[in-house]
């Protein structure tokens, strides 16, 4: 077995593969990706602070995936936005494996 997760941008799918190190593969599509995007800029977006801003739909064509050491990926998207952090306990969860910490 791998001795650690795996990313792969699965273009025409359009979806984030995850292979983890367990052998599982997980498939995350794009928006539900960007959607989830952790960053303070798109915490504030997901926000009501200002509701126009809702309204700016994200750029959600993930261009490339880059690891940040061991624990996490950070993805590039169209409008090169770079700036979420994805730690695979967050990917599990996103991928439906975890239940989201209340
Ligand atoms: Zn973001």
């Amino acid at each position: 077995m791998p001795k650690s997760n795996a990313v792969f941008n699965a273009e025409a799918k359009q979806v984030l593969s995850v292979k983890w190190k367990d052998g599982s593969t997980s498939e995350i599509p794009w928006t539900q990706l960007r959607a989830a995007c952790p960053c303070a800029e798109c915490a504030n977006l997901h926000g009501d602070a200002d509701p126009l801003r809702l309204k700016l739909a994200p750029n959600t064509h993930l261009v490339s995936v880059a690891y940040v050491g061991n624990y996490a990926v950070q993805p590039r998207w169209g409008d090169g936005h770079n700036a979420g952090l994805f730690t695979w306990n967050y990917l599990r969860e996103l991928a439906g494996l975890l239940t989201a910490p209340q």
